[in-house]
């Protein structure tokens, strides 16, 4: 063997990769970009319905869900209320449509939000809810050929509800998630297997609940607490909501904990869903964070 001839190849070769890296598709390098989103709002109804003891009402409130736009796929976190509420809020919510104050426009309807950033429910590869109450659960049908994703326990407490927690279930809002691909945790998932979209189960809010963290380029380590933390306050002040909202007082406590703790290792963002304030200094879609 001549290694006079060798060590050329080897260098050629080097230079070949070194090419091929710079040569790698524009999406391959993008990291994951999150957008904000709305689904109406609720207002005027008292604080004490989301804090144990809390006096005096919440004047507005989103219902926050999110789109991650990933290269391996388009995200959805939590759906809103369900679209039927735009023309029949109190056919499909019943008393709870006055009760919170549901608000409903023809502009809030999925496809029209989505279209703001160029998509189609068509396009969401995967649905995953934080849980199935009707402002987290309520569009899931509307997403047929995407793969939802749910704790076991939760679609078991959407379908079958314990004793005084059906409140907040409308069997309406998932009926479709029979029909429909599902991957069902019991535990925590790394979607891309890439560290930047897990979801961690979390029991407390509800028997399945869920949340989820993202790791963006610029943003850094972002936490989507969908209903495992109603408001920043109740998160700080360890403050739990009443039944329906607390299905575990003890599995809330534990959640509360491993969220502050991601918070300060990481030096988090949170996006807490029906938090005022935190949604009002968001970046909403079509705006994003990379
Ligand atoms: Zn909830």
């Amino acid at each position: 063997m001549d290694f006079r001839v060798l060590r050329p190849l080897r260098s050629l070769a080097c230079i070949a990769a070194l090419f091929g890296a710079f040569a790698l598709p524009a999406a391959a390098q993008e990291g994951p970009k999150l957008y904000v989103f709305t689904s109406g709002s609720l207002g005027g109804f008292p604080k004490a319905a989301l804090q144990i003891g809390a006096t005096g009402n919440i004047d507005w409130a989103p219902v926050s869900f999110y789109i991650i736009k990933h290269p391996k796929g388009v995200v959805m976190f939590d759906t809103g209320n369900n679209d039927k509420t735009i023309t029949d809020a109190d056919g499909w919510w019943g008393p709870l449509a006055k009760g919170f104050g549901l608000k409903m426009t023809k502009d809030d309807a999925i496809p029209v939000q989505l279209a703001k950033i160029g998509l189609k429910p068509d396009d969401v590869k995967y649905v995953a809810v934080g849980h199935l109450h009707l402002d987290h659960g309520g569009n899931v049908g509307q997403f047929k050929n995407s793969t939802l994703i749910a704790q076991d326990d939760e679609f078991k407490a959407a379908w079958w509800p314990d004793v005084g927690y059906s409140l907040y279930y409308i069997p309406g809002d998932f009926a479709e998630t029979k029909n429909m691909k599902t991957i069902r945790l019991n535990g925590d998932l790394d979607l891309f297997d890439d560290g930047t979209v897990r979801l961690f189960r979390a029991p407390g809010h509800t028997q399945g609940s869920q949340f989820m963290v993202l790791k963006l380029k610029n943003t850094g380590t972002a936490i989507l607490t969908s209903d495992c933390v109603y408001m920043t306050e109740s998160l700080d002040k360890n403050l739990l909501p009443p039944i329906p909202g607390t299905y575990s007082p003890s599995d809330a406590y534990k959640t509360y904990a491993h969220i502050r703790q991601i918070r300060d290792v990481d030096n988090a963002k949170l996006f807490i869903g029906h938090d005022a304030e935190l949604f009002k200094a968001a970046k909403k879609a079509p705006e994003f964070y990379d």
